[in-house]
């Protein structure tokens, strides 16, 4: 047996077979053929088992994900029986007695430079399609096996290097019970959907596509980031224990459902969900959400292969706020950059993604995308307690702006007689240090803060979010976060704004003791660690945290806060 150590993302256990989701390596060479008809049907049988397939997948996508999802499989279909592309290869095979992997590669490549090359968006996104048939194609004559996520129907745990957010969509959660990566941290966005959608997860051990075969039995330790292949049985039995001993744990706080936040001495704060999609909201309720903290939208925008429509987005806001059912809705304007990607905007690649061309710096360049999302959520604020959020907001200009094109929008659609709600609050999220520092300006203009944790302490500490060789750097607990958090907080407070965290640290055990004690009003988190993190604010006393959060305030390194957040802990433990 191996063990492989990573970073706990997402906490629970599973143990099932290994499901390996890496790229193959499809090394095409060239050769000589002398049966140019025997290689003229090897191409043929690889072109009508990669069209079985796609039609199968394309059939499971549909049913399973989507009329949306199951479109791009048509494109690809297409592609397959198009004679423009498929007579050259064939000729190619002719002409120059080559193998038919080569001639597949080099008309393939030729007609990707080709559509790359164009102005028009929709002929670029043929070439990703013309890619994607061609490693298919490839990898039948190749006979290697290429991964079809969207196909998996029994349980498995995933095996990647990375995931994106768009292969997360792809996944059915009712066969994957787990997943594990070669990179990434708690907060990339793989972490994040793992943990919205309730499966464990242990991400960043480097090595996990190295030493996982596919099919290998394997545990995903989500609460202690260790993943274990091939165990014996009774580690088996020891974890099956151990999954039964969590749920059960989970069913405590599951009372907790229909309960306040409140402290011993009576201080009350809000417990909101961080969703991705309206299906998002049932694991929220579910899990006795006060609110929905941060609605990420940027995954309505992805996994498919163009922009989502003011009446698309419309409707997936309006039943969010209406399951929310007047509860307050956090809706984020879209976020795209940094691990992010939306391949149908084809944006130029960038040294510093994170640093570069994202979020509300794109939606104020590309208005006209921007305000469709806009109409869309001013039209949706008929329909429950809307609160829009602009992020990576590095400058108050950038604020005015976006909020000035709101304004123009909510005009336009009352002119046009359409019911806008008069309530809608407008915040920002504080995740650039910029921002944190002049906090007392924008709480002059802006209705709340929410704190974004995740790109704070990135870009407060210099340390890429995804980057686990950096990990170290990643301190949420050093005394300068703290101390930004407390200069946002105290900010909003001073004009009477209340201030929300929606960065992963809102939902850690560690940091809820010294939250507390700053004073936060709500706390935003990934729907599974909301009961937990109820039962731990209900043992707490508001006035001891606030002596916690002064001592360590003054702490200069952060294993010294840590270690007195334990010690906080540790006298919880005994008194009960
Ligand atoms: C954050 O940065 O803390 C945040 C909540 O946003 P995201 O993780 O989507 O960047
Ligand atoms: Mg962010």
């Amino acid at each position: 047996m191996n063990i492989l150590k990573g970073i706990a993302a997402s906490s629970g256990i599973a143990v099932a077979k290994a499901y390996l989701l890496d790229e193959p390596v499809l090394a095409v060479e060239k050769k000589t053929v002398h049966d140019v008809d025997a290689e003229l049907k090897r191409l043929d049988s690889a072109l009508v088992q990669s069209t079985k397939e796609l039609e199968e997948i394309r059939a499971h996508a549909m049913e399973n994900l989507g009329a949306d999802k199951a479109a791009i499989f048509d494109a690809h279909l297409l592609v397959l029986s198009d004679p423009e592309m498929l007579t050259p290869i064939k000729d190619k095979i002719k002409a120059e007695q080559v193998n038919a992997e080569f001639s597949l590669k080099e008309t393939a490549d030729m007609f990707i430079a080709m559509f790359e090359s164009m102005d028009n968006e929709y002929m670029r996104e043929r070439a990703a399609d013309i890619r994607d048939v061609t490693k298919r194609i490839l990898a039948h004559l190749l006979g290697v096996r290429l991964p079809n996520p969207s196909m998996i129907s029994e349980e498995v745990i995933i095996v990647a290097e990375d995931l994106t957010p768009s292969d997360t969509a792809q996944l059915d959660p009712k066969f994957v019970k787990g997943f594990t990566t070669n990179v990434g941290g708690r907060t990339s966005h793989s972490a994040i959907m793992a943990r919205s959608l309730e499966i464990p997860a242990v991400v960043g051990t480097k090595k996990a596509t190295m030493e996982i075969q596919n099919g290998d039995l394997i545990i995903v330790d989500g609460l202690n980031g260790e993943i274990y292949i091939n165990p014996d049985d009774e580690l088996i039995r020891e974890f099956k224990g151990r999954h039964e001993a969590y749920e059960a744990q989970k069913s405590e706080w599951a009372k907790l459902v229909n309960e306040k936040t409140v402290t011993v001495d009576g201080y009350q704060v809000e417990l909101a969900a961080n969703i991705g999609t309206p299906k998002d909201l049932e694991s929220a309720l579910k899990n006795g959400a006060e609110g929905i903290g941060l609605f990420r939208t940027e995954f309505l925008y992805m996994g498919r292969d163009q922009l989502p429509t003011e009446e698309e987005q419309f409707e997936a806001y309006k039943a969010v706020l209406e399951g929310m059912n007047g509860k307050p809705v956090v809706v984020r304007t879209l976020d795209i950059g940094g691990d992010k990607e939306l391949p149908y905007l084809q944006l130029p690649d960038e040294m510093n993604p994170f640093l570069g061309f994202r979020a509300i710096r794109l939606c104020l360049e590309e208005q006209e995308m921007f305000r469709t999302q806009l109409r869309a959520l001013l039209r949706a604020s008929a329909y429950g307690n809307l609160r829009i959020m602009f992020p990576m907001i590095a400058t108050l200009t950038e604020f005015r702006q976006a909020k000035a094109i709101l304004e123009e929008e909510k005009t336009k659609l009352l002119q046009e007689g359409i019911r806008v709600s008069e309530e809608i609050q407008t915040g920002i999220m504080v995740e650039i240090p910029s921002t944190a520092v002049l906090a007392d300006q924008f709480a002059k203009e802006v209705d709340f803060f929410s704190i974004g944790t995740n790109d704070l302490i990135q870009y407060t500490m210099a340390a890429d979010r995804m980057n686990e060789r950096v990990s170290y750097l990643y301190q949420p607990y050093n005394p300068s976060i703290l101390r930004l958090i407390k200069m946002v907080i105290d900010a909003g407070h001073n004009e009477g704004k209340w201030v929300g965290m929606c960065g992963e640290m809102a939902g850690e055990e560690l940091a809820i003791p010294i939250l507390i004690g700053l004073g936060l009003d709500e706390f935003s988190m990934s729907s599974s660690s909301i009961l937990k993190v109820r039962s731990l604010i209900h043992k707490l006393n508001k006035q001891k945290m606030e002596q916690l959060a002064e001592e360590v305030l003054q702490m200069s390194v952060v294993e010294d806060v840590i270690n007195a957040v334990q010690e906080t802990a540790m006298q919880l433990e005994k008194r009960i």
